[in-house]
């Protein structure tokens, strides 16, 4: 997953929980009001006032002094319990509706507007008196949208004893408490929109006219709720959107107001009778807008930083290859003139000639013996072929160590002459002495047991041996001294190997 996935994945993860906090309120609040109204319908005296009213109504008709009464008489039982819930839980509309179907009988919000039917409209008036069943839902109105909880209204009539369905009760809440409450909570802001088609159908043209300022020409909608200004509202609908965040639904974007970024989340917003009936059109749709200022710079800064690394690393990786290049050569060179093999770390071949001149020098002057051996690992390059090339090197090194371990008189000398070959001085010695310690080294390098699986002498790595003991007064030279070790040397890999022959 891309850095760029990544951060979408959780901007959509954190829009979606956002919508899901909406609609978690949405319903507690539709349970609120349906429990607000289920009390109100227990109220034996208020169902009694209500049957009057109805039989007011059939008498004399909706605008009959009788009635009018009964109204009053009604809204002053209401009140006091109606002046605490509007205060204290944002409750809005309280209303009496006479069945069938939807004739207004008391507003306690508007208490002067009273006798319009609303058959056509209230949906959840006219299938409550239908079916004097409790209905909830979101639905627009004739002043105000709601989000409503609708009971049927009965009463026992004393005159037959019977009990008779006069009407519903609705209580309802506007969607902008909800929303208040969840932006103070989790800072983000929500709005409910509605079509203008929506709005025309079913608010009264002079509702529509005061509330002009939250209709939106550009997009052609209608604010019904906002958490937040209506001018920050419709700016953030109309901001310039910066990225497509589910491809091209537009349901999730990021949009840029006021020098920061927002992601802007959709969801259509189904009313009571779209939520009955799919084949309705959305009454449009619920959005809402978080501030993302803070993750978005972080995920530009972090591709800024990530090249600035990139580069950096690259030129830092350059200059550290080019000092340890630069060590590693001027350690070789320093190794080359103290005379050390840098792989064995015992002396080199530089070394070796040069001991070698002085040893002569010394067997002549006190015309002693000298031997030379030159050693020679057997089937080294299967080694190299079979294990590879570091274990090759492993394996010197430990041969070279045990070599010179192997010799413990002072004055005896080991040097790597070169490749898998080595080379000993042992002064004042005579041929037979040489052989008993190049035997003796034979064997402490065999006790290594160096696994050598393609050797065709052994399962161990093993040596061969070239032993000459010259004396000196004859006026050899170092040259003609290693050609004899060599051709010891070269009989004994000819006699089989790992054997010392002098
Ligand atoms: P023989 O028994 O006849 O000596 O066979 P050999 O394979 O040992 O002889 P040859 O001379 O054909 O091969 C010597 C091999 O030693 C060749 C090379 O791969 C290996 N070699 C020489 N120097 C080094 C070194 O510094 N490191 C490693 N790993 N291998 C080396
Ligand atoms: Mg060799
Ligand atoms: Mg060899």
């Amino acid at each position: 997953m891309t850095a760029k996935q990544a951060l979408d994945n959780s901007l959509m993860k954190r829009a979606e929980e956002h919508m899901q906090g909406i609609e978690l309120a949405l319903a507690m609040t539709k349970r609120n009001m349906l429990q607000l109204a289920t009390h109100f319908s227990a109220d034996k005296s208020l169902n009694l006032l209500f049957l009057e009213a109805k039989k007011a109504v059939e008498a004399d008709g909706i605008n009959s002094i009788a009635a009018a009464k009964i109204r009053k008489m009604m809204l002053a039982s209401i009140k006091p319990g109606w002046d605490k819930m509007t205060e204290e839980f944002d409750v809005r509309q309280l209303h009496y509706h006479l069945g069938p179907g939807s004739l207004s009988f008391l507003r306690a919000h508007k208490p002067s507007k009273f006798g319009d039917r609303m058959d056509e409209i209230r949906y959840t008036i006219v299938d409550t008196n239908a079916e004097k069943k409790a209905r909830t839902g979101f639905e627009t109105g004739r002043v105000y949208s709601g989000i409503r909880g609708v009971v049927p209204i009965f009463s026992v009539d004393p005159i037959i004893k019977k009990e008779v369905h006069m009407g519903a009760l609705e209580v309802g809440t506007s969607y902008s408490a909800i929303l208040a409450n969840i932006d103070k909570i989790n800072k983000i802001g929500s709005a409910v929109l509605l079509t203008k088609a929506h709005v025309e159908k079913n608010i009264w043209p002079e509702a529509i006219q005061k509330s002009f300022g939250r209709v939106i020409a550009d997009c052609d909608c209608f604010i019904e709720s906002s958490s937040r200004s209506v001018l920050e509202t419709k700016n953030i609908i109309m901001a310039p959107v910066i990225r497509d965040l589910m491809g091209n639904s537009h349901n999730l974007k990021i949009i840029e107001y006021a020098d920061k970024y927002y992601i802007l989340y959709k969801e259509p917003l189904r009313d009571y009778r779209g939520s009955l009936n799919s084949a309705l059109a959305d009454a449009r749709e619920t959005i809402l807008w978080d501030d993302v200022t803070q993750e978005i710079n972080k995920f530009y800064s972090d591709i800024k930083l990530n090249i600035f690394y990139g580069i950096f690393g690259f030129f830092l990786i350059e200059i550290v290859l080019f000092f340890t290049l630069r060590v590693e050569r001027k350690f070789c060179e320093m190794n080359n003139l103290i005379g050390m093999d840098g792989l064995t770390t015992i002396p080199n071949r530089r070394d070796f000639e040069t001991t070698l001149a002085n040893e002569i020098n010394r067997a002549k002057r006190y015309k002693q013996p000298l031997s030379l051996v030159m050693c020679d690992i057997d089937y080294f390059k299967l080694y190299n072929d079979f294990y590879g090339h570091v274990e090759g090197d492993e394996c010197l090194r430990k041969v070279a160590l045990a070599l010179a371990d192997s010799l413990n008189r002072a004055g005896d000398y080991v040097a790597r002459y070169g490749g898998e070959e080595f080379v000993f001085i042992l002064p004042n010695m005579t041929v037979k002495q040489a052989v008993e310690v190049t035997e003796k080294a034979r064997l402490a390098m065999m006790d290594l047991a160096i696994e050598h699986e393609d050797s065709k002498v052994n399962s161990i790595v093993t040596m061969s041996f070239g032993v000459v003991s010259v004396n000196l007064t004859d006026g050899m030279t170092a040259t003609s001294i290693i050609n004899s070790a060599d051709e010891c040397l070269y009989q004994a890999k000819e006699q089989g190997r790992n054997c010392v022959v002098s």
